[in-house]
């Protein structure tokens, strides 16, 4: 970022101003270690997307559309989780640096593992935001803490909904008349209203 900086002095020198007079203009400017990090996080919460939608087509293929129709409303939601992040970076003057996206896998067992594999990387998810939120608060980074106040919240949403569709499965055996059952409830799911603000 040599090139960012010079062209900061010079606007700086232009404007006839102290270092600190432009430090408190460029107020906006977040630290490159955080944007870094926002951006490997938004690179994350895509790989979520796309691993859900992998699911969704997965379980669609068993004709079980209750537990697409779930899975694409998560797909959908952490769409959103990563378009937060970018808002919030461009709010903030950071760059948008968008990354690759591994593919997922194309099989996933039975609806149980599918929801286990859920699980699994919903807590995964949750030691990369704390991580996220840790470098915040060394940073001093205000905005952020408060921003991921949000996702630390919402992760203990997202850990609590898959268990409770591990419990159920584990119930119900996960097949015949009773994963029918299940799939009829899972077509019910709402959209999360909050996850699009
Ligand atoms: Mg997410």
């Amino acid at each position: 970022m040599g090139g960012g900086s010079f062209v900061f002095l010079l606007r700086c020198e232009l404007l006839f101003i102290t270092q600190s007079q432009c430090s408190l203009i460029n107020y906006k400017k977040m630290k490159n270690n955080v944007q870094f990090a926002i951006n490997d996080q938004i690179q994350a919460e895509f790989e979520s997307a796309y691993l859900y939608l992998a699911m969704a087509g997965y379980v669609e293929s068993l004709n079980l559309s209750g537990f697409g129709h779930w899975l694409r409303l998560q797909w959908q939601e952490e769409t959103m989780h990563a378009t937060k992040l970018l808002d919030f970076l461009l709010k903030r003057g950071g760059k948008v640096e968008l990354k690759a996206i591994a593919a997922p896998p194309a099989s996933f067992g039975t609806p149980l593992q599918v929801f286990e594999a859920v699980l699994q990387h919903e807590q995964h998810i949750t030691q990369r935001i704390h991580k996220l939120y840790s470098l915040a608060v060394s940073e001093k980074d205000f905005a952020l803490q408060t921003l991921m106040h949000w996702y630390i919240d919402e992760q203990v949403e997202e850990e609590d909904n898959a268990s409770q569709i591990i419990e159920k499965l584990k119930l119900i055996g996960g097949s015949g008349p009773s994963l029918y059952l299940l799939d009829v409830e899972l077509k019910n799911r709402q959209p999360e209203a909050e996850a699009a603000k």
